[in-house]
């Protein structure tokens, strides 16, 4: 089996990463960063979306692991103390995986008529500082919408857990074929009218947003930020690709959210 260690350069992630490299040599895995098998991040749930971009051009030939040195992540199934359990899983492994949606993005500039298309695992955002973003939001080719405001995400179900969660988006379960639509502050009056509330899609629909002319947006896509080029418009769908996670064992979804979120435990 080919496996790379991704580790961020915190020093413990680097400890814990040359540790893992070295047990996994020892134990006679192959390691490499070209063209490896699996993917372990070393880090938090930002590694592993670095690590996603990384190899998000061969996802069909990996699958990741993410070892957490904090808290347990949303993408990270192990924590840091526990790279020898993770070393006898890889010997024993028999290809079990767990795929979840990604998210494809294309955007068509204004200025060149250029497209670029890019996969995200946690959200795509379009937004405004300077002034009110305005945007037609179309659902498949029916015109839904004239949003004001400062901006909005579309995200995945495993992203709706991070910035889409944070302006008042829901969690959904990462089984779900699906992505949502969340606004970020958008202005509601007398003239100006948005739905107000995030919106679920299923996979065999497509959003369309065409934003004014001018240049001065900033879009995210996980953890990238574009600036400053005219967009004439930006289409979401689910993506073909999926990411795949190695999984050798399984932390229920919802314990995991209330892990992360909630935390204490106080029956009534
Ligand atoms: P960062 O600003 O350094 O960290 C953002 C935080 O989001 C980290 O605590 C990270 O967890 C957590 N996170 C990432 N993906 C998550 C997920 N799917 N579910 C729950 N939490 C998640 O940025 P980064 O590490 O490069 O990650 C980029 C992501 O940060 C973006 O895709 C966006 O979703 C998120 N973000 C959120 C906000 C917000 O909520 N206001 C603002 C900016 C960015 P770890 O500590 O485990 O890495």
């Amino acid at each position: 089996m080919r496996i790379t260690v991704y580790s961020n350069d915190g020093s413990s992630s680097r400890q814990v990463a040359d540790k893992l490299t070295n047990k996994l040599i020892n134990n006679g895995f192959t390691m490499d960063a070209q063209t490896p098998e699996v993917v372990i991040s070393v880090g938090g749930d930002g590694t592993l979306l670095s690590a996603f971009h990384r190899y998000a051009d061969a996802l069909d030939q990996i699958r990741f692991i993410g070892v957490h040195t904090g808290h347990l992540g949303f993408y990270t199934d192990w924590r840091d103390f526990e790279v020898d359990d993770l070393v006898v899983a890889l010997q024993e492994d028999l290809g079990q995986s767990i795929s979840y949606p990604l998210l494809e993005v294309k955007i068509t500039y204004a200025d060149t008529n250029e497209v670029q298309h890019f996969l995200a695992l946690n959200e795509v955002t379009l937004r405004r500082y300077a002034a009110t973003l305005r945007t037609d939001v179309y659902i498949k080719e029916n015109f839904f919408e004239s949003f004001r405001g400062d901006g909005l995400c579309v995200s995945t179900p495993t992203g709706s857990t991070a910035y889409g969660k944070s302006i008042g988006g829901a969690v959904l379960h990462p089984r779900l074929e699906a992505m949502q639509l969340t606004e970020i502050a958008s202005i509601n009056n007398r003239v100006y009218r948005t739905l107000a509330a995030p919106i679920v899609l299923p996979s065999d629909e497509w959003l369309l947003l065409r934003p004014s002319r001018t240049s001065d947006y900033v879009v995210t896509i996980d953890q990238f930020t574009f600036k400053d080029r005219p967009i004439e418009s930006m289409q979401f769908k689910i993506a073909k690709e999926r990411i795949q996670f190695a999984r050798y064992r399984h932390t229920h979804f919802w314990d995991r959210v209330e892990d992360a979120f909630i935390g204490s435990k106080h029956e009534i």
